[in-house]
C-alpha cells in the first residue's frame, strides 16, 4: 500500500464524483448527482437537494426506496444468519420459506425454482440450461432486447451492434424483429435449442407484443423441441399491474424458463428462474451454482417483498394507477406532437418516443433540474419507471414536472 499516496489524498478531500470519475471505471454516461439517500418515492442528493424518482434503479426499487418492510427483513436477517455454511450444500429456512411463497405465484407449469444474483446470470444459466437439455446450441432472441451482460446474455441482446464488439459471440445467436411472427417461424428449426424474449421489451423501449404473439411462439418451439425462456425481468413483480406479465392475458403462455430479477427484492441484489417439471428432470448435479446463490439474506428481503406486494394486492393497485398515469400522458403528448412522437405502456413501465437520442438528452437534464429524475433509453426514448407504491399527488407532481420540462426545451 502506498500510505504516502493515501495520506496524501486525504489532505485534499475531493468531491464523490471527482474521486468517482477519477478511481471508477465508467462505463455509463454518468448525471451529475451523487444520490446520498432515499426514501418512498424521492432521493437526496449530498447537498440535501430532492428528487422524485421515476426511475426505480432501472425497475428495481418496487417498493420505493428504503421502505421498512426491506430494511427490517434485512436486519432481523443478518441478526440469524448472511451465508449458510458450505453454501449451497445446506438447506435454509429462509429459502424454503420464500419458495412456499413464490411458486405458487408462478404461471401453473413452472413447478420449480433456483436463485441467482442477478438477471443476467439467471437468463445466462437458463441459456446454458436449454443448450444441455436439448443438446442444441441455437438461440433466438430478438432486435433490441435487453437480457444482460455476460457473454451468453450479450450474445443474444439488442442486435450485432452490441455483438460486434465482443466476437466471436459465445453462442450462435439469431435475432428476429420482436413481435414478428412470420420473422420468429422462419428463425425456430430443429436446431434450436432455445427462444428467449421478454413479454414486453423495456430496454428496448416498452414495446408490447400482439396479445398471440407470445402463445404461437410457444407452440413454435414445442413444434420444434426448442425452449421458451420468457424474461420476466423487468416486467414481472406486479410492475404491468400482474404478477408476471404473461399472466396479464387469458391464454396463458407455456414458458418452459422463466427468468425474474430487479423488482424480487425491491434492491437488493438477487433473481431466480423458475422450470417447468419437465425441464428440471434433466437438470443434474452440478450443472449450475453459485456462492451467494440463494443466500439467506437475499431470500429474507424477496420474501418480505413479494409478500407485501401480495398481501396488499399491489397488482391490482398498479392497474388503477396506470390510468392516473396514461391520461396526463396522452394529453401531453397531444400538447407536444413535435417533441413527443409515441407514448406507450402497461401498469407503472412507460415509454415516451421522442425525436432522437439528443431530444432525450436534452428532456432528462431538464427533468433534472427541475427535480424529476427520468430513464433515458437508447433510441430516442425515455422511460417513466415509478415505484408501484407511488400516490396520485406523486404521480401528478412527476407529470407536472414533465410538463415544465417540455415546455423548457420546446424552443
Ligand atoms: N433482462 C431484462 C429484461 C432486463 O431489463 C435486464 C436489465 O435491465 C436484465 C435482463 C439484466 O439484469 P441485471 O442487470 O440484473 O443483470
Amino acid at each position: 500500500m502506498n500510505i504516502e499516496k493515501t495520506q496524501q489524498s486525504e489532505c485534499q478531500p475531493r468531491s464523490t464524483i471527482q474521486v468517482e470519475d477519477e478511481l471508477g471505471i465508467q462505463f455509463c454516461h454518468r448525471q451529475s448527482i451523487a444520490i446520498e439517500r432515499g426514501a418512498g418515492s424521492y432521493v437526496w442528493d449530498e447537498t440535501g437537494a430532492k428528487y422524485l424518482d421515476f426511475t426505480s434503479g432501472w425497475g428495481v426499487t418496487c417498493l420505493g426506496h428504503s421502505h421498512p418492510v426491506i430494511t427490517d427483513a434485512i436486519v432481523q436477517q443478518a441478526n440469524k444468519i448472511i451465508q449458510n455454511p458450505n453454501s449451497g450444500f445446506t438447506y435454509s429456512p429462509a429459502r424454503a420459506r420464500l419458495l412456499s411463497l413464490l411458486q405458487p405465484l408462478l404461471p401453473d407449469n413452472l413447478r420449480k425454482i433456483y436463485f441467482a444474483n442477478s438477471g443476467s446470470e439467471a437468463n445466462d444459466a437458463a441459456i446454458k440450461l436449454a443448450r444441455k437439455i436439448t443438446g442444441k446450441s441455437k438461440v433466438v432472441s430478438s432486435l433490441g432486447s435487453f437480457h444482460g451482460r455476460t457473454f451468453n446474455t450479450l450474445s443474444i441482446s439488442l442486435g450485432e451492434e452490441n455483438t460486434a464488439k465482443f466476437l466471436p459471440s459465445l453462442t450462435e445467436n439469431c435475432f428476429v424483429p420482436f413481435g414478428d411472427i412470420e420473422a420468429i417461424a422462419k428463425a425456430i428449426d430443429k436446431t434450436t435449442a432455445a427462444v428467449i424474449l421478454e413479454p414486453i421489451q423495456g430496454e428496448g423501449g416498452v414495446r408490447i407484443p400482439h396479445a398471440d404473439y407470445l402463445f404461437e411462439v410457444a407452440r413454435l418451439c414445442k413444434l420444434n423441441n426448442a425452449l421458451l425462456i420468457i424474461d420476466e425481468i423487468q416486467t414481472g413483480f406486479c410492475r404491468t399491474g400482474s404478477f408476471f406479465e404473461i399472466q396479464n392475458s387469458d391464454r396463458v403462455v407455456a414458458a418452459d424458463i422463466l427468468t425474474m430479477g430487479k423488482g424480487i427484492a425491491g434492491g437488493f441484489p438477487f433473481a431466480g428462474f423458475a422450470v417447468t417439471d419437465e425441464v428440471s428432470k434433466s437438470l443434474n448435479i452440478g450443472d449450475h451454482g453459485g456462492t451467494f446463490c440463494g443466500n439467506p439474506l437475499g431470500c429474507a428481503v424477496a420474501y418480505a417483498v413479494v409478500d407485501f406486494l401480495i398481501s396488499h394486492n399491489i397488482a391490482e393497485s398498479v392497474k388503477q394507477m396506470a390510468h392516473h398515469l396514461e391520461a396526463p400522458l396522452q394529453s401531453l403528448k397531444a400538447r407536444y406532437p413535435h417533441l413527443i412522437k409515441k407514448l406507450r405502456g402497461r401498469g407503472l413501465l412507460w415509454a415516451l418516443e421522442l425525436e432522437d437520442d439528443t431530444a432525450v438528452q436534452a428532456l432528462t437534464s431538464a427533468c433534472l433540474e427541475l427535480g424529476l429524475l427520468i430513464t433515458p433509453t437508447r433510441g430516442g426514448i425515455v422511460r417513466l419507471i415509478p415505484n408501484l407504491l407511488i400516490d396520485l399527488a406523486q404521480l401528478n407532481e412527476g407529470v407536472a414536472i414533465l410538463d415544465r420540462a417540455l415546455a423548457k426545451i420546446n424552443t
